[in-house]
């Protein structure tokens, strides 16, 4: 099928967690070379609140349960990401209003939405080393399937493909935005943390989906 339901969300955000909790203490290794090694620990707070806000009462619509995690990732997670993250999902949730399903088109112009906000917050553009590399390629692969009726599975599947080679691509990468800029040239050669948690956003949102 080609729609996501409020259950749908809610299995990509709790997979989520799930996949921030395993990768927590590597996604702070990777933000120990070239940031201040908290990047995991932001976002598996941010994540496990986001768990226990949906496990504590289930949001009647698409627009009420991005914006509750948004809220919930912009309160707690902290740092640069913190309020990129919670935007993604407040500028999702936005753009879905009340709808209780989304379809592809529609799943597409939000997430499209959604990294608009974070690079109006952020300022980062692709090729910056930041998680832009990562969600940019994810909106670019979601809107061309969308308008050449790919299921949203496989759209998913090409997506989450689609950010984990920009995730890899931010390895030769100098940052400009960011804490991992105050390094210069010597931010090259690192994956960056925050790609690398983009990537497992749409992944694990593939993974929910395949089941
Ligand atoms: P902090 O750097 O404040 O400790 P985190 O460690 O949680 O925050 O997040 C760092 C990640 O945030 C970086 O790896 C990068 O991907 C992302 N990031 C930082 N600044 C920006 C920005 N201006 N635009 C987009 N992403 C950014
Ligand atoms: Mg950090
Ligand atoms: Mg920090």
């Amino acid at each position: 099928d080609s729609r996501l339901t409020v259950d749908d969300l809610i299995a990509w955000l709790m997979r989520f967690d799930e996949q921030i909790t395993r990768q927590a203490e590597r996604l702070t290794e990777l933000d120990s070379a070239i940031g201040d090694a908290d990047h995991g620990t932001n976002m598996a707070r941010g994540t496990a609140a986001v768990r226990s806000r949906l496990s504590a009462a289930r949001p009647d619509d698409a627009g009420a349960l991005l914006k509750s995690c948004g809220m919930a990732l912009v309160s707690t997670v902290g740092g640069a990401s913190g309020s990129l993250y919670g935007t993604l999902f407040l500028e999702m949730a936005r753009r879905v209003g009340a709808a209780s399903e989304l379809d592809r088109t529609v799943f597409a112009a939000a997430f499209r939405s959604g990294v608009a906000g974070v690079v109006a917050r952020g300022r980062a553009e692709l090729g910056d080393k930041t998680m832009v590399d990562a969600l940019q390629p994810t909106v670019d692969v979601l809107d061309t399937a969308a308008a050449d009726g790919v299921p949203l599975a496989d759209a998913l599947r090409s997506a989450a493909d689609a950010a984990a080679a920009g995730r890899d691509a931010t390895i030769p990468l100098v940052a400009r935005k960011g804490r991992a800029s105050y390094l210069g040239d010597r931010s090259a050669d690192h994956l960056d943390p925050g790609a690398t948690s983009a990537a497992i956003l749409v992944q694990a949102l593939a993974d929910s989906l395949a089941e």
